[in-house]
């Protein structure tokens, strides 16, 4: 199947982050945004979420730059969501200091879908009843991929179930699938999600790279070589954005697109938040060449 474009719905955030180097205060964040910065790299791109009367127009500056469509962006009365978090020495492991969901709290969009196109719809990380809510209006032809995260596995993790029975791929972290599932190991977590819903599944483990696994192929690779971490955040939807974006540019090449995926998280944490990104399909490509 070719696609056209991708919509991306998940938060779309202003962050505060610590780490052992450097830090700063609400900068443009959210699992959204640093989806859909990526995927532009390689696709058209609608993101779909809201924020509140403080964003600041440096954010939609950034959607702009980038040539994201924000018909799909509502704009309310209110705060922009906000997250807080702390990165310890080793950066794979971080702990959240807040999470207030602001605007999103009361978000129940209709979403503008376009019927004549084949898109990929990618559920970043957010409450998975916002993620069902838009499996619900999206054609049946669409694409889905989803992500999340351990807040929902620990607080929603029924809701969490049913939006992965309608998800062809899903981008999990190591402890998620396995605490999701009830697992010890990550081979037995991924049979566990493969037999819910997904048809593949592309397990993320940090420093370590990520590995792709459907039912009949398993793909891994390690990570950029010679990148120092600046912030980790947002890594985990840039190589989404990048593995999702190459699926579309490249075709069902997954050896390509988890290179792609792998690149484009490098070059995420290479930036103190999204808001200083500057990246283009040049700088991708360099940096997708010193993966191993
Ligand atoms: P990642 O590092 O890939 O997990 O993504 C980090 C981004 O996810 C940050 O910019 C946060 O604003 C956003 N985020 C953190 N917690 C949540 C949550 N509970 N729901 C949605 N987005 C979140």
């Amino acid at each position: 199947m070719d696609y056209d474009k991708i919509y991306i719905v998940g938060s779309i955030a202003l962050d505060d982050i610590e780490t052992p180097d450097t830090s700063g205060s609400r900068l443009l964040g959210g699992s959204a945004t640093y989806g859909s910065i990526f995927a532009s790299a390689f696709t058209p791109v609608s993101i779909i979420g809201i924020v509140g009367d403080d964003f600041p127009q440096q954010g939609y500056d950034v959607f702009k730059k980038y040539d994201i469509n924000t018909n799909n962006l509502e704009i309310a009365k209110g705060s922009t969501f906000s997250w807080g978090g702390k990165y310890h020495q080793d950066f794979n492991f971080r702990d959240t200091l807040f999470t207030n969901l602001g605007v999103f709290e009361t978000y129940h969009p209709t979403i503008e879908f376009n019927n004549q196109e084949n898109a990929i719809l990618f559920l970043a990380n957010i409450h998975p009843l916002l993620q069902q809510h838009a499996i619900n209006q999206c054609p049946s032809e669409y694409f889905i991929a989803a992500d999340t995260m351990n807040l929902w596995i620990d607080n929603n993790k029924k809701e969490l179930i049913n939006v992965l029975k309608h998800v062809n791929l899903l981008f999990i972290n190591e402890e998620e699938a396995t605490s999701l599932t009830g697992t010890n190991t990550v081979d037995d977590a991924a049979n566990k999600l493969l037999e819910i819903g997904p048809d593949s599944i592309v397990i993320k483990r940090g420093s370590y790279g990520a590995t792709y696994i459907s039912k009949d192929t398993t793909c891994s690779v390690g990570i950029c070589e010679g990148l120092s971490v600046v912030d980790p955040t947002g890594a985990g939807d840039a190589f989404a954005g990048g593995f999702l974006g190459s699926l579309i540019k490249n075709g069902p090449d997954i050896d390509i697109a988890i290179r792609y995926g792998t690149a484009t998280a490098g070059l995420a944490i290479s930036s103190l938040g999204a808001q200083n990104l500057d990246i283009s399909i040049n700088d991708i490509e360099q940096l997708k060449n010193t993966i191993k």
